[in-house]
């Protein structure tokens, strides 16, 4: 059996891996890809989103009092 990551011979430590090293790297490569970059996505859209100052919308001669 050999690494998936580097290709050497696996280590009983660490099979499917050759090292802690590489068992890492597919480990990062796991969360990365299917974890960090939805959430990061859905966390910059609410923010984004301004709240219209109180103060204007009184201030506005345009729009209707309730
Ligand atoms: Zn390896």
């Amino acid at each position: 059996m050999t690494c998936p990551i580097c290709g050497k011979t696996t280590d009983a430590d660490y099979r499917p891996f050759c090292s802690r090293r590489c068992a890492d790297i597919d480990l990062g490569r796991w969360l990365t890809g299917s974890y960090v970059i939805p959430g990061e996505a859905l966390d910059e859209d609410e923010p984004a989103r301004p709240d219209p100052p109180a103060d204007e919308a009184g201030e506005a001669p345009r729009r209707k009092p309730h």
